[in-house]
């Protein structure tokens, strides 16, 4: 890969949307890169199992992310991995994208960013980051086996991921801050069937306490009565929502309320030539599959976008 080289495309992120659009915008020729930040996945990385990804049933994450990974790769799409993207100019013809490591020029960038999970915000999280306070069931959970453990929040990833930790912990405590789960019901009803689960209702965790070895208690605090107290646990797994990744953006680009890209249908952004795929966009469903559509038509956009270039190119000789 070289930063001489003037690509047709360029996307932001290698999770589903971001693979999806690679494999549609470089079969249907465009010269193709793929910036990723850290490895190749996104979110899918850390999913153990994706079992409503039309005809993949029971693939993890990971095995899901290689399959498209190896699809993608197939057409020559080029894919640069940890190296963070600092800053675009998404208005210039052509674009520039600056990394940590090197910089890139394109005639049309799609981004596919995607988001990551949010902190709690309490006293002990930082302070007991990989000692006890993760954000990744499947990365950690391992760590657990026979212990008890907590998970914060109440929306689809706690309930699957509290379910995922029964096969090591012995006991999976889900605190929540409202007396009804926001999870997908079919999620909710598994967690709530494991005998090895049980749910704090209206209550918040507001302090996470550590020792030497790591994590020994969380202060729960009920909301409805205002009783607080220590709770023992060794892990505290938090799923407190996503938030999209666009610090690498220049503020030239419209957002929602809540910081997503804004898109119509064709998945456009206010901006000529620059698309958007996936979670970072203002989508009403985040899953995988909804990701790889959005990315395979920001492509296919993406593709009309160069073609409407050339022909304008070729008309001014
Ligand atoms: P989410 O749906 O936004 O849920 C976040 C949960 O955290 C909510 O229950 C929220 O409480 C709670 N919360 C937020 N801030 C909090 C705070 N400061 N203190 C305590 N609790 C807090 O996030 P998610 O579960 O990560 O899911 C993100 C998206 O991925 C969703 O669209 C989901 O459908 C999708 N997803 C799908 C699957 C699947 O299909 N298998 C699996 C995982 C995720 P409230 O409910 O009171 O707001």
């Amino acid at each position: 890969m070289s930063s001489e080289i003037l690509y047709d495309t360029i996307i932001i992120g290698a999770g589903p949307a971001g693979l999806s659009a690679g494999l549609y915008a470089a079969r249907g020729n465009l010269k193709t890169l793929i910036i990723e930040k850290g490895i190749v996945g996104g979110q899918l990385q850390v999913t153990h199992e994706i079992e409503n990804y039309p005809g993949m049933d029971h693939m993890t994450g990971p095995q899901i992310s290689d399959a498209m990974e190896e699809q993608t790769r197939r057409f020559d799409c080029d894919i640069v991995t940890n190296d963070p993207v600092q800053s675009i100019d998404l208005e210039s013809q052509p674009k520039v994208v600056k990394t940590e490591k090197n910089e890139f020029k394109a005639k049309t960038i799609i981004i596919a960013s995607g988001s990551e999970h949010n902190q709690l915000g309490v006293t002990g999280e930082q302070e007991n980051w990989g000692k006890g306070v993760s954000y990744c069931a499947v990365c950690d959970g391992a760590f657990f086996k026979d212990r008890e453990v907590v998970v914060v929040g109440g929306g689809s990833s706690a309930c699957e991921e509290g379910n995922f930790l029964t096969k090591f912990a012995k006991k999976v405590t889900l605190v929540h801050r409202r007396d009804q789960l926001r999870a997908e019901r079919i999620l909710q009803e598994r967690f709530k069937a494991n005998p090895k689960t049980d749910i704090k209702w209206d209550s918040v965790v507001t302090k996470i306490n550590g020792g030497v070895l790591g994590v020994e208690s969380v202060t729960i605090k009920n909301l409805k009565t205002g009783e607080e107290y220590d709770y023992p646990t060794e892990g505290v797994f938090i799923y407190v929502g996503l938030s999209p990744n666009i610090g690498f953006l220049n503020g030239k680009i419209d957002l929602d309320e809540s910081g997503k890209i804004k898109s119509n249908i064709k998945m456009e952004t206010n901006l000529p030539g620059v698309y958007v795929a996936g979670d970072v966009r203002d989508t009403v469903l985040k899953q995988a599959v909804t990701a790889a559509s959005d990315g395979s038509l920001a492509a296919t956009m993406a593709i009309g976008y160069v073609e409407a270039l050339e022909d304008k190119n070729l008309a001014s000789v």
